[in-house]
């Protein structure tokens, strides 16, 4: 396995970690200009032995050697293998390195990092997870995001460290860099941004309209909003589905809509 060949500058290979969460499992990205002799690695993914071999082994079918390590986030699915940096002898970067398990970089909004002849322009891009990164590529004009918009299904905005009124502002954000094709975290290449996008913000707001409706038919607490609202959804992902409806709760709470009392497990919602 030498992972697949996406564009002129990008491999992409896929770490056997698959879930309801991950789907098919993480896709490992490796970026460089054809000739460079030279890889970045974007999100190393799970620490397992066979995926280390088979991202050796991409790395080598290219001729070439890691140039560095970014990380789209910290969550482990992404960020649990940074350390292999260290073993390549390269520099890692993250939004927040203090939450990555190795040595990091700082890596702010609007910076890039060049290297391998590739530009990978850092957006900050906070909602499924606050230390967010979307990542530009300068040459092809593909993003790279991470589990901000997936291949298949929508994210989980999993509060309270994603927040679901930052998610919206950074979908818009994403929209509006007119991406020339998204490389995502988990799931397949998304060949039409926009349109993608659109719906991701459409079943939002299609989720919280469902969310004030349930309110407004007698439910107070999270966890009845998603019996009601996520009736359809395998229950083994209510308890993300939980994390989503607190997301928008907490969103609505902030905007005025709707009314929070109690708190921990009495806390207990109504529409104003
Ligand atoms: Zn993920």
């Amino acid at each position: 396995m030498t992972g697949r060949r996406l564009d002129e500058l990008t491999t992409v290979v896929l770490a056997a970690n698959p879930s309801p969460m991950t789907l098919d499992g993480t896709n490992t990205y490796l970026l460089g200009a054809p000739g460079s002799g030279e890889v970045v690695v974007v999100d190393p993914g799970p620490d397992l032995p066979a995926h280390r071999a088979a991202v050796d082994a991409a790395v080598a079918a290219r001729d070439a050697t890691v140039a560095a390590v970014v990380v789209t986030h910290a969550h482990a699915d992404h960020a649990a293998a940074v350390g292999w940096a260290g073993a390549w002898g390269v520099e890692a970067f993250a939004f927040r390195p203090e939450l990555v398990p190795a040595a990091a970089t700082a890596l702010a909004d609007g910076d890039v990092v060049a290297r391998a002849g590739v530009t990978l322009e850092a957006l900050h891009t906070p909602g499924h997870a606050s230390d967010h990164l979307c990542l530009r590529v300068g040459e092809t004009g593909v993003v790279l995001s991470g589990d901000h918009v997936l291949g298949r299904g929508t994210t989980v905005v999993a509060w309270p460290d994603g927040d679901m009124a930052d998610y919206l502002a950074s979908l818009r954000r994403l929209a509006s860099y007119a991406a020339t094709a998204l490389y995502p975290g988990h799931g397949p290449v998304v060949t039409d941004p926009a349109a993608t996008v659109a719906d991701y913000l459409a079943h939002r707001a299609e989720r919280e309209a469902e969310i004030v409706a349930a309110l407004r038919a007698g439910d107070t607490t999270p966890a009845a909003v998603v019996a009601r609202v996520y009736a359809d959804v395998d229950p083994a992902l209510h308890p993300a589905a939980q994390r989503s409806v607190r997301a928008h709760l907490a969103k609505l709470v902030a905007e005025g809509v709707v009314d929070r009392t109690g708190g921990g497990d009495e806390e207990h919602y109504r529409v104003r």
